[in-house]
């Protein structure tokens, strides 16, 4: 028997020691859709490094497909974090042993979530239960360190006023021979058209061996973990990771597991060396948005992502789908579309508040909006797309993982980041050449929208709003024909 380990399982937690282990290498999933190339990199460089500390235990193989490379074999798998993965095992008459990787087990959620309808799951609940149930920041008491389960308020602050945060460089990886033959592959195959990627090359700038990762993971609990709360949810343009971990990649790849992460969180909050805000911030990232997200994919099912209530139906502009900066006059658009060109990773507000409200407010297509995120971010995976994009940023579930739309026009950018600065629009102007394409795409996207919103008591006060308006005539067929953004 062999223990079939695939590309999002290539850490120490995957491996009991038991079995011959099985690695696969192949590019169909490259070729599903316009596929970033630094994505590629990493997945690659992480499998061929894995298949390095395994020595004589492994076996690879390149294959076309998984079908073709595992078929005829005998198989011990943990669950496959893909619906398609996970039906072939079964398929295969594989050994499955239950999915890890999480800081709560499928059983876990099943039991908190027996009983709840789609209304009852509530990520803030999911939360709190995770947090009681394994002790993280609680009292003896069995009360909240602090006294609050969330410092949320604390931590939404405007970016400062100077370029950048003035942070420690974060940790990079140093490439090795690996990365030198995944990227001499990478370019043969793109020379003769075996695959064709989106994105620049760049150096690796992401761990993908459980080494690296918590050297990663070191670096950011000791120089940026201090200061993650507070400008959480700010921007400033030549500060591309601000306080950010970039960790989702060696957790995403199974090589850095998510409980040694909010353990070394803890750590620095036990020792004084992180504040509470922090912690608590990026503690709720992982337990709370990291497993919810992981959960609800199972939970709402393969179908989900054609879910559209909003019948969304433009397709996704050719400058999103190739990357194409340049070709984008918004200002935070733009550099957020060249931040996704260059490191194809951005961080979680420039995915929501720019890629996704644009997005939203310009009426993209669910599914496709799926695809090119997923291809595009080197860390996208099939289970962590639907949910953030579908039901965060479209709003396309009809409130099933958000109650409100995250839309916002450029009165929240300009608060935000520092974009708007150095834009042609102006995020207060709403009609003529100067109008922001957020501002006004933001009136006109609720307005079209105000009926299936009437319902709901959180976006009264925007629909008040709408209805003052004494512009909105203009704004709408301005709208409607909007080429320029
Ligand atoms: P940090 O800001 O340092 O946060 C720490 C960790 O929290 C992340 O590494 C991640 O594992 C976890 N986390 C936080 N929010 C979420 C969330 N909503 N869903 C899942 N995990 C979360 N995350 C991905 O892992 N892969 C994706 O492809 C991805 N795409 C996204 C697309 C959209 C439209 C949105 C709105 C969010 C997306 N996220 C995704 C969530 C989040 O933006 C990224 O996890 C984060 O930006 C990764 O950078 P980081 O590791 O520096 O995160
Ligand atoms: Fe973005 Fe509008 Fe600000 Fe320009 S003015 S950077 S388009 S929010």
């Amino acid at each position: 028997m062999q223990r079939i380990l695939f590309g999002e399982q290539l850490g120490p937690v995957f491996d009991d020691g038991d079995e011959p282990v099985l690695l696969v290498e192949s590019l169909a999933a490259f070729r599903a859709r316009p596929t970033h190339r630094q994505k590629a990199h990493l997945y690659l460089s992480a499998l061929r490094h894995r298949a390095q500390e395994l020595g004589d235990r492994v076996e690879l193989v390149r294959a076309p497909t998984f079908r073709e490379a595992l078929r005829g074999r005998d198989l011990v798998a943990v669950d496959p974090p893909s619906f398609a993965a996970r039906r072939l095992v079964r398929e295969l008459g594989a050994t499955i042993l239950p999915s890890r990787g999480f800081v709560t087990s499928e059983e876990d959620f099943a039991s908190w979530v027996r009983g709840r309808d789609e209304r009852g799951l509530v990520m803030d609940t999911f939360y709190r239960w995770v947090r009681q149930r394994e002790g993280i920041l609680m009292t003896k008491a069995g009360k909240p360190v602090g006294g609050r389960f969330s410092y949320d308020a604390d931590n939404r602050q405007p970016p400062p006023k100077r370029e950048r945060l003035e942070l420690p460089e974060p940790w990079w990886p140093r490439e090795d021979d690996i990365d030198r033959q995944v990227r001499d592959d990478l370019d043969r195959w793109e020379q003769d058209g075996t695959v064709r990627f989106i994105g620049a090359d760049g150096p690796r700038r992401f761990a993908v061996t459980h080494r690296e990762g918590r050297r990663a993971l070191q670096h950011f609990v000791r120089h940026r973990l201090p200061s993650f709360g507070p400008v959480e949810d700010a921007t400033l343009a030549a500060d591309w990771t601000m306080a950010h971990s970039l960790l989702s990649v060696p957790m995403n790849l199974g090589v850095l597991d998510p409980r040694e992460v909010v353990d070394a969180a803890l750590a620095a909050y036990a020792d004084g060396a992180a504040p509470l805000n922090s912690v608590e911030g990026f503690v709720r990232q992982i337990v709370g948005w990291r497993d919810w997200m992981w959960h609800l994919h199972w939970h709402l099912g393969e179908r989900y992502v054609h879910r559209n209530a909003l019948q969304a139906r433009r397709r996704v502009p050719d400058a999103i789908w190739e990357l194409d900066a340049a070709a984008i006059e918004a200002n935070c658009l733009s550099s957020v579309v060249a931040g996704v060109h260059e490191h194809g990773w951005a961080h979680h507000i420039q995915r929501l508040m720019v890629l996704g409200n644009f997005a939203l407010e310009h009426g993209w297509s669910p599914a496709e909006t799926t695809a090119w995120f997923t291809g595009a971010f080197v860390d996208g995976t099939s289970w962590v797309m639907p949910t953030n994009v579908v039901g965060m940023s479209l709003h396309a579930d009809g409130g099933v993982v958000a109650t409100k739309p995250y839309a916002s026009g450029g009165a929240y950018i300009d608060r935000m980041t520092d974009y708007c600065g150095g834009c042609r629009f102006d995020p207060k102007v709403r009609v003529g050449e100067d109008a922001c394409p957020f501002t006004a795409g933001y009136w006109a996207f609720l307005h079209r929208h105000r009926e299936r919103f009437a319902g709901n008591p959180r976006m009264a006060q925007p629909l008040a709003g709408l209805g003052r308006l004494k512009d909105l005539d203009a704004v709408l067929e301005q709208e409607a024909h909007r080429t320029l953004w």
